[in-house]
């Protein structure tokens, strides 16, 4: 069996690490299956990454450069990364925004059936079985898939990143395809991308996340404690609703899946759609006035108290310790 695995890079040129979780997701595939896997890049200045995806093991690299892969329009990669993934078995991609945007589209192109978020693979009677969330998370199910090529695309939070090795894969440059109808009328216009200096959320070991409690006062509060454990800022959704952080901070069923080392939840209850995006952290910590807040059911270490009082507290104690 064939493996393709579809880079993630930003601005066209620089490796994101969501992609070392679609490398070991496909790595653990083909040897159930007995096989080889290959990473295709496709950036507006996508050598470097290519160099440094040649470390993972892979039979080939395959590049694309063209100044259109810049941005990642679905539309605009689908027509290439379909072309080359008609060659193989299994198409893989991280389940961030980028993969799924485009994954769907790309196994429409190969009328290939489609396994999205997907937080294992295994094998049985010489089938993958891939196994996917249900009901948010709350279950987990195990699907075959019965078409010639597979898409899979793989969640983030449970696999662990795939690590560089010693091997040094060869790099082939592959055409641009022609775009496609859908891709002509599809035009980047801008970014709006919220500039930090803090660990991008997804990838961060620690985060400290805030809800609805915070009122006016979410970075007054949190970014103290965010600072001084060099931690990513999250949310929750009642806190990005009403309007005291940014949307891109929302943990959750709708918004982002992450699994650090270390979660503080501040202020937040614990609702089921919540706990879909960060029940997977390794050590969960919840501040929360009331004794009954089901955050803690899934907390390692609770603190019944007033998080006004605690956080600054803590961050005291952090800061003379
Ligand atoms: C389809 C759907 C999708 C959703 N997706 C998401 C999602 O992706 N992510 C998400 O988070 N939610 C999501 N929600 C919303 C979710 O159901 C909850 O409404 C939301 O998570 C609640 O946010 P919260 O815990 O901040 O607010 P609340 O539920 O209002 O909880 C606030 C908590 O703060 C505590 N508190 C108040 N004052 C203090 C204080 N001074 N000190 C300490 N503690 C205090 C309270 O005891 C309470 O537990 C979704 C809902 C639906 C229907």
């Amino acid at each position: 069996m064939k493996t393709l695995i579809i880079a993630e890079l930003s601005a066209g040129k620089e490796l994101r690490n969501s992609t070392l979780a679609a490398i070991s997701f496909a790595a653990t595939a083909a040897q159930l299956a007995g096989g080889s896997y290959d990473i295709l890049v496709l950036g507006s200045e996508p050598q470097q990454a290519a160099e440094t995806l040649a470390k993972f093991g892979a039979h080939e690299v395959l590049v694309s450069a063209d100044p259109s892969f810049e941005h990642p329009l679905a539309e605009v990669f689908a027509p290439t990364v379909s072309e080359v993934g008609k060659e193989y078995q299994l198409l893989v991609a991280t389940a961030s925004s980028f993969g799924k945007d485009l994954m769907p589209r790309v196994a429409a192109r190969l009328d290939a059936a489609y396994a999205g978020d997907c937080a294992a693979v295994t094998s049985a009677s010489d089938q993958l079985v891939y196994k996917r969330p249900m009901f948010a998370g709350n279950a987990f199910g195990d699907c075959t898939l019965s078409t010639p090529i597979q898409v899979a695309t793989v969640r983030q939070s449970e696999v662990e990143a795939a690590k560089e090795t010693d091997s040094q894969s060869p790099i082939r440059q592959v055409a641009k395809s022609p775009d496609s109808p859908a891709a002509q009328r599809v035009e980047f216009v801008a970014l709006d991308a919220v500039k930090s200096e803090r660990p991008e959320l997804t990838d961060a070991r620690v985060i400290v996340s805030g809800g609805r409690a915070l009122k006016d006062k979410f970075f007054d509060v949190l970014e103290p404690l965010a600072d001084q454990l060099g931690a990513a800022l999250g949310a929750s959704r009642a806190a990005v609703d009403a309007g005291y952080c940014p949307g891109d901070f929302q943990v959750g069923q709708t918004g982002k899946i992450v699994a650090p080392e270390l979660y503080f939840a501040v202020g937040i209850s614990g609702a089921i759609q919540h706990i879909a995006g960060m029940k997977g952290s390794k050590v969960i910590v919840a501040i929360n006035k009331d004794p009954d807040a089901p955050i803690f059911q899934l907390s390692d270490y609770g603190l019944v108290a007033d998080l006004f009082d605690a956080v600054p507290e803590l961050v005291s104690a952090l800061k003379a310790g």
